[in-house]
């Protein structure tokens, strides 16, 4: 069975909030019996994402709000 989890790959200060912040991969493990499969990923998160969508301008592909804007690029 294909196992899902969150990990961390960065951890980097974000000019926007002036905080650091973690960016974190979703990944999914193939099942047991494809061991030699890499994980893939389906999805990425900020861990900061909630609090700096509340501000008044959209973020950036870390918070799913403005995907063609990363900060760390
Ligand atoms: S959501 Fe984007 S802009 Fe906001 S703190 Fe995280 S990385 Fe920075």
């Amino acid at each position: 069975m294909p196992w899902v989890t969150w990990r961390t790959i960065k951890r980097q200060v974000c000019e926007r909030i002036d905080e650091e912040v973690a960016l974190e991969f979703k990944l999914v493990y193939p099942a047991e019996l494809l061991p030699d499969q890499p994980p893939r990923i389906i999805g990425r998160r900020c861990s900061k994402a909630m609090e700096c969508n509340q501000l008044d301008k959209p973020t950036c592909h870390w918070a799913g709000t403005l995907p063609g804007y990363d900060p760390f690029r």
